[in-house]
């Protein structure tokens, strides 16, 4: 079977240990044999590297499957009490912690209302304080900790963890984010809430291998999933659809705070959103109760809702027609007016997405949009320290 070579000259083929973990983890491969017929490496080359993860107490042997003949085979399990992960969810206001085993389990959890602005030193003192709690909760030392994940309300440089001129977090431009958690000796793992939360929902609403997650708050991004993964771009920017420009029927132009015309998000956000129903007459002074109202099926609300449904739908029917995904997921403060948001933009995109891209196509509202945020950010510290690369390293400690 042919491997790529990196460039210190290890070759890595789909039946690294790494890729062994993942078959056993992913389902896909129950046994020593299973392994075998997937990868199509020896058998002796697959049993000396399961011996090593059994080793490392990655995987475990027991129990005989079931057999169309012969010896049954002994069953591989993924042993996901070997290690935890901490997952943190930063956002504007508040902060929720989990640890959760390697299987994304949660074990316990614990938040606590937070000010971003108030800059990372007093935050992240927080985040430290409620990891050692839920950890206490759990049972587990920091020894335990595998890797950690956050997932904070702005752009982030993904290799270094340092947040890169976040408009809505003062003072953290820069900040060495994985230097707070020094005190666990383990890889950490920052990105935007958006990619962090499109993890999530591949976590709640079962995985595809390709899918849009969209956040509809006071801006709007998109975090994209390709072949089950984050696909983050050349500089991690991937997904900022917020800006995309839009033409509004009525030729008028809407200034966006980048300094642009006609963004999406200063038409259709949750900003614009009650920008127009105070221009409407609403008796509202946050986006929140113009969704509520919405959600409610007052009239003049639904409308603008639906409206900012079409806009951000015109936008997603090129999104489809360019990506082809096979689900897109709503989440956000907007996302939760549920129905009349979803009906408009469904009118657009079916109306304007090619019919082959848009046959099988779901798009939903997530269902647990206040969990996607930690489940997502354990699953992302749970890939870095699974991935190939990294079961290699532990293997050779
Ligand atoms: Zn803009």
């Amino acid at each position: 079977m042919a491997g790529t070579c990196h460039d210190d000259g290890v070759a890595h083929t789909s039946a690294s240990a790494g890729a062994l973990l993942r078959h056993v983890r992913t389902g896909r491969a129950r046994s020593r044999a299973d392994l075998v017929a997937l990868t199509g490496a020896s058998r002796n080359t697959v049993s000396a590297r399961v011996d090593q993860l059994i080793a490392a107490n990655l995987l475990e042997e027991g129990g005989p499957g079931w057999s169309t003949g012969g010896r049954p085979p002994t069953l591989l399990h993924f042993n996901s009490r070997a290690g935890c992960v901490l997952a943190v969810d930063l956002g504007v206001t508040s902060v929720d912690v989990a640890v959760t085993d390697l299987s994304a389990q949660v074990l316990a959890t614990a938040g606590h209302p937070i000010d971003i602005a108030e800059g990372p030193v007093p935050v992240l003192a927080e985040v430290d304080r409620l990891s050692q709690k839920v950890l206490a909760e759990a049972g587990l030392t920091p020894a335990d900790v595998c890797a950690v994940g956050v997932g904070v309300p702005g752009p982030v440089e993904f290799s270094s963890g340092r947040p890169f001129h976040p408009p809505i977090m003062p003072g953290w431009h820069d900040h060495p984010i994985p230097d707070s958690f020094r005190r666990y000796e383990c890889p950490v793992f920052v990105d935007n809430d958006v990619n962090v939360m499109a993890l999530g929902e591949m976590g709640i609403g079962g995985p595809v291998q390709d899918a849009l997650v969209v956040k509809v708050g006071t801006g709007i991004g998109c975090g994209v999933i390709v072949d089950g993964r984050v696909y983050r771009g050349a500089q991690g920017s991937a997904g900022d659809i917020g800006h995309i420009y839009v033409a509004q029927p009525d030729g008028r132009t809407v200034v966006c705070r980048c300094g642009n015309e006609n963004c999406l998000e200063a038409i259709a956000g949750g900003g614009a959103l009650l920008r127009d129903a105070v221009a409407a007459g609403l008796p509202v002074r946050t986006t929140r109760e113009v969704v509520e109202r919405a959600a409610q099926g007052d009239g003049p609300a639904l409308e603008l809702v639906r409206d900012a449904g079409r806009t951000i739908g015109t936008v997603l029917a090129a999104l489809v027609n360019f990506f082809n995904p096979h689900r897109i997921v709503m989440t956000g403060g907007v996302a939760q007016a549920g129905a009349p948001l979803l009906a408009g933009i469904r009118e657009a995109v079916y109306r304007r997405s090619m019919p082959l891209a848009a046959r099988n196509l779901e798009i939903t509202v997530s269902d647990a949009p206040d969990l996607s945020g930690r489940l997502g950010a354990a699953l992302m510290a749970i890939e870095g320290f699974l991935d190939e690369d990294a079961v290699h390293q532990v293997l050779a400690q």
